[in-house]
């Protein structure tokens, strides 16, 4: 008998070892089980049944009913919910739960049930996302439907389960900037953030948004008051060396600490589902130093208005939790304590994007670090408000930063943070010309790496990235393994520090200083070829498209980088239609014969392109055609042994090279390298030659779909391209026809035009201004202008005729313009027609180099003017600043130059904008003044806010309708 009943409780024991409850957790599309609330659950629990039955369903194609109800049976039964639950709570100490400020995770199996409880809702919610990816794999990688990897399963049992967790930091967040206008891209992303643990949603989140388990902050820049007010009441605002402004208040009146407190107040009572308000003044540089504000430094006078408006707060709101930042003038520690707070955020915008904490020799995260510490010292409960996605203002990219990532985090832990929240600029997929430049998805992997570590900072950065390559290339995980480790040693390796909204050319060519570019194409080649080995064609197609989307992002930086060499660019403009090519084309490029000497005869090549297909042009001439060689007979016959001209094409993309050829009878050739270079001469893309043979010379028109390729540009992308001119073997012809040109970089601009003169920019300080060279050469090619910058007397004289506009940066600088230049060069060309742009901080002496004393004009600086003040107050009427570009908004809104002009005779100038210079006076920043058929302009090196290509467009549009209104006869 004793061993019978030993054996059953074996057999009992066995049982329940592999099976809890008495059926499989779902098998064969069928499930016993089902989810329970209490009839009292939160929203964020209700929505924790949701995630979980919509996620069982996709996984095993089981409809697992959510009942709530006060009792539920005792076995099959999932039990979802927080202390509240009568459930939950009978087996707290069996779940290892307690109450507390910090969300706490408990999966466990117990009796015949499964429960997925928290201490606090949106711990249950949590239990659930940690069973749906610890125990069924489930990963929600990045936002949106392809980010989501859900494994399929027939049947599945449910193993014991004893988890729990509790989150490294208590507030976990990233700063949606830009959500507001996203729709519904930004709640993609937030059910992204809530399935990764983010449980704090900044923008006020919204009632039904808490489901998702945000608290709801309110932060900003929300401590001011209305400036109307400024005309009765200047002692509201802030003073500065005697003169009251309104861009921020005085911290020290009382008027003003019962106006802000209500104001916070009526906020409060209309967003009553508010969990942390965080307060914080205006973002300027004006801070009030009158009498009382100034007995104390910026920060304390700050904290100490803080802590008297949030004693208020606290006693109107007793639950509301308070936060600040320490940010800018008020970053430092004050000599006040400070109360009434949930947390400091220290906003860490001066750590250095490249290297981590530690690292010798990066003196700017030994002074960030050095801050942190100050402010641990305090004793404050302090947070840290992170900017290393701020990184670049300029061409963002996928930043590789994954080491300082694990970094950044870990260190926040021991510090003792207990918040961090990285702003991350949600943009606008209207303003990207492709779904490869939205933020979320260039920086899908360090946003992840991101949340994960601060759900779990002791995971270690290999184990999550290796999760993250077998998720989503699965047997082509350890190549792209390599790949993002190569980027993200070649990332640490860069010498140069980094802090925030900085431009990503400049990194590129630190970047690919060592051996990335090869490493990076090893590793997708490697990736590409396990392709096969994924049987399911379904899986390898994804695979394969998450592949080609990181070899897409790794193009972005390789165009950078590929930018900052000496290889030449063609624009080419984008045209509605190919029959738009006889309008518009690019500049034509010349093919020139290697070898001096020999005899040959011009070529030229032109192109544009459509959405749909690349068009190229050839020209050659020929004054012996009756010697041409055509005699290739059909579809690859022998063409480049014929008289014929030859496209090499690569995307950089894909590692293949495509040749294109065609001899005078339109008999095309064509073949494709692969990327592990075997030649394929059976690669038969579909595309199009014309062909025409005149007196002397011949011509050819070659259309390729871009369908044909499998690949199609972005707009702005880089192509590599070679042309080739054969000479169909003639001995008295330069043997071998025309070399094969040197590489150029094609431009697939999205301007209508590409193909007009260039630009010539001359720099006065080329030491100081070379390194944004490429960036303007950049800038310019998106609106189709090729800029040619100068900087020598031969280069000035040599590349003048090829240019009709002339914009002279710094021509004060050490680097003079010859003087002969003016009188011989310039004036007539000015007086032609051609715009001259003079940009200077400095004295430009125009009179000078026009030799007309009329045209003098003095360069001031101003004076007794605060930041705040520097706004333009005057914008000349009419249609200059309104077309085709709207700068009204950003001259008005932009910080004025700090120095100004004064003509010696105002009537010989056109002032388009003026500034403040010293009390009540003004002076202009903007002048023109035609000559001839040209035009004359004086501005500053940079005008805030305002673009060199905006105000170029602009500038140009005046210009012809003053010539046209001076055609016509009217007066401008
Ligand atoms: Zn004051
Ligand atoms: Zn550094």
């Amino acid at each position: 008998m004793l061993q019978r009943i030993l054996y059953i409780s074996i057999l009992v024991l066995l049982a329940e070892w592999t099976t809890f409850g008495a059926e499989p957790f779902f098998q064969d599309g069928r499930t016993v089980w089902k989810i329970y609330l209490s009839p009292q659950a939160e929203q964020t629990e209700v929505y924790a049944a949701k995630e979980l039955q919509v996620a069982l369903k996709k996984i095993s194609g089981a409809d697992f009913e959510v009942i709530a109800e006060e009792n539920p049976p005792e076995s099959n039964v999932i039990i979802i919910g927080d202390l509240k639950n009568p459930q939950v709570q009978a087996q707290a100490g069996a779940l290892k739960l307690s109450a507390g400020k910090v969300e706490e995770v408990a999966v466990y199996t117990l009796g015949g049930r499964l429960y997925l409880a928290g201490n606090q809702p949106r711990g249950a919610l949590y239990a659930v996302y940690s069973f749906l990816q610890r125990e069924l794999g489930v990963r929600w990688l990045w936002p949106g439907a392809d980010g989501e990897f859900i494994p399929v399963k027939t049947s599945w049992s449910l193993p014991e389960l004893k988890f729990n967790h509790k989150p490294g930091f208590q507030y976990r967040g990233f700063h949606l900037c830009g959500d507001y206008y996203l729709g519904p891209d930004s709640e993609i992303f937030r059910e992204w953030m809530a399935r990764n643990f983010i449980n704090i949603y900044r923008h006020a989140a919204p009632l039904k948004e808490k489901r998702r388990g945000f608290y709801s902050m309110w932060s900003s820049h929300n401590i001011s008051i209305p400036k109307p007010l400024f005309s009765q009441h200047q002692e509201y605002f802030a003073e500065v060396k005697g003169k009251r402004y309104d861009a921020n208040i005085c911290f020290s009146n009382p008027e003003v600490d019962k106006i802000v407190f209500e104001n916070l107040a009526g906020y409060v009572l209309k967003h009553p589902y508010l969990d942390i308000l965080s307060v914080f003044p205006s973002d300027t540089t004006v801070y009030c130093r009158c009498e009382n504000c100034s007995k104390t430094d910026p920060s304390t006078t700050w904290f100490e208005f803080y802590n008297r408006l949030t004693d208020s707060m606290k006693n109107e709101f007793p639950s509301l939790k308070l936060a600040t930042i320490a940010y800018f003038e008020y970053r430092n520690v004050p000599k006040c304590k400070i109360r009434n707070t949930e947390f400091i955020e220290y906003c860490s915008y001066t750590r250095c994007n490249i290297h981590p904490y530690g690292q010798a020799g990066c003196k700017h995260n030994e002074d960030t670090m050095n801050a942190m510490l100050e402010w641990k010292a305090t004793g404050f409960p302090i947070g840290n408000d992170a900017y290393e996605f701020d990184i670049f203002r300029r061409n963002s990219r996928f930043t590789p930063f994954l080491s300082l990532i694990d970094d950044a985090i870990k260190t926040s832990k021991k510090l003792g943070h207990v918040t961090m929240i990285p702003e991350v600029l949600l943009i606008s997929p209207k303003y990207v010309p492709a779904e490869e430049y939205i933020f979320n998805v260039q920086q899908r992997l360090p946003i992840y790496l991101y949340a994960r570590l601060l759900w779990d900072p002791d995971q270690k950065l290999p184990d999550i990235l290796h999760d993250w390559c077998q998720t989503a290339f699965g047997e082509a995980a350890l190549p792209m393994y390599d790949y993002y480790m190569s980027m993200d040693r070649a990332w640490s390796a860069m010498p140069n520090h980094t802090t925030i909204l900085g431009d990503a050319l400049n990194i590129a060519p630190h970047l690919f200083a060592g051996k990335l570019e090869n490493e990076a194409h090893d590793a997708f080649s490697a990736a590409e070829k396990c392709l096969p080995k994924i049987e399911n064609r379904v899986a390898r197609d994804r695979v394969s498209a998450n592949i080609e989307r990181e070899r897409v992002l790794f193009k972005q930086w390789h165009d950078l980088y590929m930018m900052t060499d000496s290889i030449p660019w063609v624009l080419l403009p984008l045209l509605a239609q190919a029959a738009d090519f006889a309008q518009s084309s690019s500049a034509p490029q010349e093919l020139l014969p290697a070898a001096s000497g020999a005899k040959s005869y011009p070529a030229t090549v032109s192109l544009a392109w459509t959405k749909e297909a690349l068009l190229v042009r050839w020209i050659c001439q020929d004054p012996e055609i009756k010697n041409m060689k055509a005699t290739a007979a059909g579809h690859d016959g022998k063409v480049v042994e014929d008289d014929s001209v030859e496209l090499v094409l690569s995307s950089g993309l894909s590692g293949e090279t495509w040749y294109f050829g065609v001899n005078p009878k339109g008999t095309r050739q064509d073949h494709r390298i692969s990327s592990v270079g075997t030649r394929e001469d059976l690669w038969n893309p579909a595309w199009q030659a014309k062909t025409q043979v005149g007196e002397d010379k011949w011509e050819a028109e070659m259309t390729i779909p871009f369908a044909s390729l499998g690949q199609t540009p972005n707009a702005n992308e880089f192509w590599q391209a070679r042309f080739i001119r054969h000479n169909g073997g003639r001995k008295d012809f330069e043997n071998g026809g025309f070399p094969e040109r040197d590489m150029s970089m094609l431009v697939f601009t999205s301007a209508a035009s590409a193909g007009g003169s260039s630009i010539l920019w001359w720099s006065g300080n080329p030491v100081r201004e070379s390194r944004s060279d490429i960036a303007l050469r950049q800038e310019f090619s998106k609106i189709g202008r090729q800029v040619q910058i100068v900087t020598t007397a031969e280069k000035l004289f040599e590349l003048h005729p090829k240019c009709d506009v002339f914009w002279f940066r710094h021509p004060g600088g050490p680097n003079k313009v010859p003087a002969d230049y003016w009188e011989k060069y310039l004036v007539p060309s000015v007086k032609n027609g051609a715009i001259a742009i003079f940009a200077s901080y400095g004295n430009i002496p125009v009179d000078q180099y026009f030799k007309d004393p009329s045209m003098k004009v003095k360069t001031v600086g101003i004076e007794n003017i605060p930041e705040a003040a520097r706004r333009t107050n005057f914008i000349a009427p009419g249609d200059w600043s309104g077309k085709p570009n709207n700068l009204l908004h950003d001259l008005k809104s932009g910080i004025t130059p700090a120095n100004l002009f004064i003509p010696a005779d105002t009537n010989y100038w056109t002032i388009l904008a003026s500034a403040p210079r010293n009390g009540n006076e003004s002076a202009p920043y903007l002048l023109v003044r035609p000559y001839g058929k040209g035009l004359i302009v004086l501005c500053p090196d940079k005008i805030h806010r305002v673009s060199n290509t905006s105000l170029l467009e602009n500038l140009t549009a005046y210009h012809k309708s003053l010539n046209q209104q001076k055609e016509t006869g009217k007066k401008p």
